[in-house]
């Protein structure tokens, strides 16, 4: 894998600013619909079951967005530190293609397989 140039730095930093700004807004957005479900509500028991399976499922999209602002968050950080774009395993140039499809990722292909193989999946 090459390094990037500053172009390419450039256009990634620009992506990484826009995709914080895009996760902090769903996290507002969905703070509402990832509340306890008040179970004093006059509804009844299905749709009781069916605003849990909902929370649930908003609970969840909330986590995942919120591991990846904080990822994007440390991209950030590296970025300002110069050491943006470099696998935080092995320090290989992670590669522009791979940042540009997720410019938040910490690690290079290879070991990002590794990780993936030594947690299942
Ligand atoms: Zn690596």
């Amino acid at each position: 894998m090459v390094e990037l140039i500053e172009e390419e730095t450039a256009e990634l930093a620009a992506d990484l600013q826009s995709l914080r700004d895009e996760l902090g807004a769903l996290l507002e957005l969905s703070e509402e619909s990832a509340r306890p479900v008040d179970l004093d509500q006059p509804i009844g028991r299905l749709s009781r079951v069916d605003a849990m399976q909902q929370q649930s499922m908003a609970k969840a999209t909330r986590e995942g967005h919120r591991l990846r602002l904080d990822q994007v968050k440390l991209a950030l950080a590296a970025l300002a530190e110069d050491e943006y774009g470099l696998c935080r395993h092995c320090e290989e140039p992670i590669g522009f293609k791979r940042l540009k499809a997720r410019p938040e990722t910490p690690l290079c292909v290879a070991c990002q397989g590794r990780m993936e193989l030594k947690h299942g999946g």
